[in-house]
């Protein structure tokens, strides 16, 4: 079974630049890649899920966004760091699509594609939807935000994270 850490994508792993649309923007924190090293060194594994509601917008194109995607993947594969999957939800804020956050949808996909342990998975997230929907789905998390909510692990950086193994 996997253990994997979900992540957010914008604001989370990368700085969060409205409708980035360009591989060449992206931006990692100062502690994203060694957050990673430490997690894998811990044998988790990643996904990222990502609400894209500039597709709909008109302001992403799915290509753009597939070119960012490969982009974050090679950035981080020149690192040793590999992501297992990335799911996106390409819809608006008025969209009910359960793959929106807080909607469960791509943690379900996640759990079809892959043989997960649940117990010892969690979510990262700098908006409150993405504590909402890992607390809806039943997983542990950590928060970047300050927004209050139950059940939740409060950080201020991604190198906070602290697991008890
Ligand atoms: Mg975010």
């Amino acid at each position: 079974m996997k253990k994997i850490f979900f992540f957010d994508r914008d604001g989370t792993l990368i700085k969060n630049i409205p409708y980035l649309n360009d591989p060449n923007k992206i931006e990692y924190f100062p502690d994203t890649v060694q957050t990673l090293k430490k997690l894998k060194s811990l044998d988790f594994e990643f996904i990222i899920v990502t609400n894209q509601s500039g597709i709909p917008r008109g302001l992403i194109t799915t290509e753009q966004l597939n070119s960012i995607h490969k982009k974050i993947r090679e950035d981080l594969a020149a690192h040793e760091i590999e992501i297992l999957d990335i799911l996106y939800a390409p819809y608006g804020p008025k969209s009910t699509h359960s793959w929106r956050k807080p909607g469960t949808g791509m943690l379900e996909e996640s759990f079809k594609r892959y043989t997960i342990d649940k117990e010892n998975s969690y979510f990262v997230g700098d908006n409150i939807t993405d504590i909402q929907c890992a607390n809806n789905y039943g997983l542990k998390s950590f928060f970047l935000g300050k927004d209050k909510i139950e059940k939740t692990i409060y950080i201020d950086k991604l190198s906070d994270i602290s697991i008890n193994v």
